[in-house]
């Protein structure tokens, strides 16, 4: 100890105020810094994991100062609220995580490990007292339930660093919560009783590490609310509603990235344009809210084919564009028809019968010294061409033509 203890008095009770007595109050602390915190981001972000990870803090808050600070019961019936606060904290925390990814929470699996956990304890407390299998039956309870999340994320994509870390935070947590106790008492012996446990080299760790990985944890979670939020501004700023597709914006930001990746791995590209035909005589004859569904059925039309890595956006009125990473002339040709034949179909619930909408498209390969300008340039030509002969057809930008007879309808 650093400093002389200094006696303080309390409730009646004389009480050692020491360095360690700021240690305890530690992790309440940062559990209710953090609770409250996001709470705040929540009132701002209705997201139930953001909701998951304030009650995470709150639980894991009030569950160290009933163990730390709040000797208001008898010793071992306090134990019994600390402990099941620190497994509802592990579930609510791994809820948060799980949730985040839109995965299921594994609700039955966590109170299945909870309960389990617990009646250990209460085992351990009640029938056959002993203070290491207690520290062990809770500790290895929460660990599996931090398995559980590592278990859910790890099948994940994990694009971004976040996911990385956030996948990393579950496991460590994992390890820490199964790993040291076995070891620390493997180390230190047990405990026979509560006397020297607060100050003993297990509970010190416990509360030091837990603090790590708790603040670790939350300021994970809250970048990641903020990686979300910016991802969704952004993606709301480069979608086109009417369509579902992209904006022009969008478009081209993704399509140039999409175009320089191909470049970089001298793949193939290709990239059509779509325009609807006689589009203002349909406005006319029709009403403007016709011509939006077709709009609308378009864009869902489009989505429907989900060509791998396509790149699909409503580039002007009624006028799209779709770049195909990995697409031959040849393939693109085959999606270009596939759109034109099926776009009728695509409408048909939306439109009156006696409209049948019909689109003119144009296609270009990819060369890869050239930029996106250069290739929306010569797919546009195609486009006009295809206009040009008649209309409701596909045509490639020379030097590869398309097979009339295939595309004229
Ligand atoms: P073409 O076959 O040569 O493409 O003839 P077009 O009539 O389609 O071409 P034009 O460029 O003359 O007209 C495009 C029309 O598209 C005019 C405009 O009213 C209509 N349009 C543009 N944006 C929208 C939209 O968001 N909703 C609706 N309903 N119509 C739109
Ligand atoms: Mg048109
Ligand atoms: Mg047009």
């Amino acid at each position: 100890m650093l400093y002389p203890p200094v006696c303080i008095f309390g409730g009646g009770e004389r009480r050692i105020l020491s360095g360690q007595f700021f240690i305890q109050l530690l992790n309440p602390g940062i559990g209710l810094l953090f609770a409250t915190a996001f709470f705040l981001l929540w009132l701002n972000r209705r997201e139930r994991y953001v909701a998951y990870a304030a009650a995470a803090y709150i639980s894991s808050a009030i569950a160290f100062l009933i163990q730390d600070v709040g000797p208001v019961l008898p010793m071992e019936v306090q134990r019994i609220p600390s402990n099941l606060g620190f497994l509802i904290t592990g579930a609510l925390f791994a809820a948060a995580i799980v949730k985040r990814y839109g995965l299921p929470v594994p609700w039955r699996a966590m109170a299945v490990a909870g309960a389990l956990s617990m009646t250990l304890f209460l085992w351990f407390l009640l029938v056959q007292p002993s203070i290491s299998a207690r520290i062990l039956s809770i500790s290895i309870g929460t660990g599996a339930i931090a398995v559980m999340v590592v278990v859910a994320l790890w099948p994940i994509e994990k694009r971004y660093i976040i996911d990385r870390v956030l996948f990393w935070v579950a496991a460590l947590s994992a390890l820490n919560l199964i790993v040291r106790p076995i070891v620390l008492l493997a180390l230190g012996g047990g405990f026979d009783n509560y006397v020297g446990f607060q100050q003993s080299l297990y509970w010190t760790t416990v509360q030091f590490s837990q603090a790590m990985v708790s603040i670790v944890a939350a300021i994970s979670l809250m970048v990641a609310v903020g990686i979300d939020l910016i991802r969704e501004l952004r993606a709301e700023a480069n979608a086109d509603d009417l369509s579902g597709l992209l904006n022009r914006r969008g478009f081209e930001a993704r399509a140039t990235s999409a175009l320089r990746r191909c470049a970089e791995a001298d793949r193939p590209v290709a990239l059509l344009i779509a325009d609807l035909d006689h589009f203002k005589q349909v406005n006319d004859r029709h009403g403007h809210a016709v011509g939006d569904a077709i709009i609308a059925c378009f864009g869902a039309h489009v989505l429907d084919l989900s060509a791998p890595d396509m790149v699909a956006g409503r580039i002007g009125g009624e006028e799209f564009a779709v770049l195909l990473p990995g697409a031959s002339i040849e393939s693109a040709r085959q999606l270009a028809e596939v759109i034109r034949i099926g776009l009728p179909t695509a409408c048909s619930a939306r439109v009156p019968p006696s409209l049948v909408p019909t689109t003119s498209i144009g296609l270009a390969a990819g060369v890869p010294s050239e930029g996106l300008s250069q290739l929306m340039r010569r797919a546009d030509e195609a486009l006009y061409d295809a206009k040009r002969a008649g209309r409701n057809r596909v045509r490639a930008f020379n030097p590869v033509p398309v097979k009339l007879a295939a595309s004229a309808g």
